[in-house]
């Protein structure tokens, strides 16, 4: 069976322990790889080699480095299918969502980057009266760690690891030990893009182990981390005392209010792929739906019978439009949720229970899309982060109390509004609290643009130059002009 081995040094290495994991296809139940089981030893190695790359890698010009990073970007493209088939087969996510979503963002991350790293300017600042001039360096911090979810496995791995080693900076990367396949792939494409030893080095296994020692590292400068906002409190716990940069992309429990002035046969095709779409398991879905009341019972009846009609099937089957759950211990807390729901008095319009597909997937860990009303806004229901394929519906009445329902919640990622009224978008986006608003969309991203969270959602922003001066520490020179 293919074993998943660590990319160290520039090199393809077995873990310390010698020991692995199994790896699971969601869509039959079964294993079909082994991952590095790595540990601090591991861990340890691979500061070394990035540190000991830091100092050409960060004095590399700027042109080289996206010389190197657009080979990759050309391997990635070139190896679009076995990667998005790879991503399929690892997560559980639709071939067809991998091919078009996820593998042309991993190149696009490497592009965007490369070419921003040329782009990026420093500040000067002539203080006049005081015959100096000031000027701010923007130096790479060093080696930084990058941890990543399974949900969008190499989308945001990438996400991670361009900026940083655009920026100049080496990096220990981990990905999710429940989708490491395509993150293997990647340290493969590197060593055949000549990316220097050391310049990126990825390191298999849990997070507790492997995780949590990349984030009490003494010499890695800053950590990059998406995933649950649990484990973003545990790493911040850590991080803090030794005065780490930390980004933090955590959890959502997003809103989607839709008022009756919206444009209803866009809003209802987008409402339903802002719940469904990659089994909801996009930190950005729309969990709570909350609809103006006049709109309510033809909406209602309206997505019921278009979620109705989504397939759920093989996820390398070209029609279906839901695949399997990323795995079993996930499947388990989705269906607790949906046991939850109707505990506290919810209502299931459709969907609910587990799917039993014939053949090839007759193991899989598969869920209907569910629709629940009848629940407060403030149950556990609604406050609680689900992660999959499960939302509920609410009336509304005014946009004062819309917009107390929607910011009622711990989470603050991101939220959708639907009117065609300029002035209301306005005041709502103002007044909602979330890193994101989108107004008549969802998921349309421009990298040029920060991304990221408030509240219990997050610290810092991505995208643009943004994540470029994270992995960089400021350092302002100040020179007295003798006269
Ligand atoms: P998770 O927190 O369980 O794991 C994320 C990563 O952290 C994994 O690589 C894991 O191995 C590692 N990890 C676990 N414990 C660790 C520790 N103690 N120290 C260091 N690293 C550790 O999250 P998940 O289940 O993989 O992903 C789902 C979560 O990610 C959801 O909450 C979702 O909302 C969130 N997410 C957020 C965004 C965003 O941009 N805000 C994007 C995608 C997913």
């Amino acid at each position: 069976m293919l074993k998943l081995e660590n990319y160290i040094g520039g090199e393809l290495v077995q873990p310390a322990s010698g020991e692995y994991l199994d790896n699971f296809d969601p869509s039959t139940g079964r294993v079909y790889s082994l991952i590095a089981d790595s540990d601090d030893r591991d861990v340890h190695l691979a500061v070394e080699a990035a540190s000991a790359a830091f100092p050409a890698w960060s004095t590399t010009s700027p042109e080289d480095r996206h010389d190197i990073l657009m080979r990759l970007v050309g391997l990635i493209e070139r190896d679009l299918e076995p990667l998005a088939l790879a991503e399929s087969i690892d997560n559980g996510k639709t071939v067809a969502i991998a091919r078009r979503l996820d593998i042309p963002r991993a190149a696009l991350n490497f592009k965007f980057y490369a070419t921003a790293a040329m782009h990026s300017a420093n500040e000067s600042h002539d203080s006049v009266g005081q015959d100096a001039i000031n000027y701010t360096l923007r130096q790479p911090l060093g080696v930084v760690g990058c941890i990543s979810p399974w949900n969008l496995p190499l989308y945001l791995f990438t996400w991670k690891i361009a900026p940083a080693i655009a920026a100049g900076c080496t990096a220990v990367a981990k990905p999710s030990e429940v989708t490491p396949m395509t993150a293997y792939m990647l340290s493969k494409l590197c060593i055949e893009a000549g990316l220097p030893a050391g310049v990126l080095n990825i390191v298999h296994g849990l997070g507790p182990k492997v995780g949590s020692a990349i984030v009490a590292h003494r010499d890695v400068k800053a950590i990059t981390f998406t995933g649950g906002t649990a484990t973003g409190e545990e790493i911040a716990r850590v991080a803090a005392p030794m005065f780490k940069k930390l980004s933090l992309e955590l959890g959502g429990k997003n809103p989607n209010i839709i008022f009756a002035d919206c444009n209803y046969e866009e809003m209802v095709a987008e409402t339903r792929r802002a719940a469904f779409a990659n089994q909801g398991e996009i930190c950005l879905c729309g969990s709570r739906i909350f609809v103006e009341r006049s709109l309510y019972e033809r909406f209602k009846k309206d997505f019921v019978e278009n979620v109705s009609g989504l397939k759920v099937g093989d996820p390398l089957e070209a029609d279906t439009d839901v695949g399997a759950i990323v795995s079993l211990p996930h499947f388990d807390k989705i269906m607790s949720y949906i046991d939850l729901a109707q505990k506290e008095g919810g209502v299931i319009l459709t969907g609910g229970k587990q799917v039993r597909l014939d053949g090839r997937c007759s193991e899989g860990w598969f869920i209907e899309p569910t629709i629940i009303e009848g629940l407060p806004h403030d149950c556990r229901t609604n406050q609680e982060e689900i992660f999959g394929p499960v939302v509920t519906i609410m009336p509304f009445d005014t946009e004062d109390e819309v917009l107390a329902y929607a910011n009622s919640v711990r989470y603050g990622l991101s939220a959708t509004v639907w009117t065609e009224n300029l002035s209301r978008a306005l005041r709502v986006a103002a007044k909602l609290e979330s890193g994101i608003v989108w107004v008549n969309c969802w998921l349309l991203r421009d990298l040029r643009t920060p991304f990221g969270g408030m509240k219990d959602s997050g610290v810092g922003r991505e995208g643009g130059f943004e994540a470029l001066r994270f992995f960089t520490e400021e350092k302002n020179v100040c020179i007295k002009v003798t006269n």
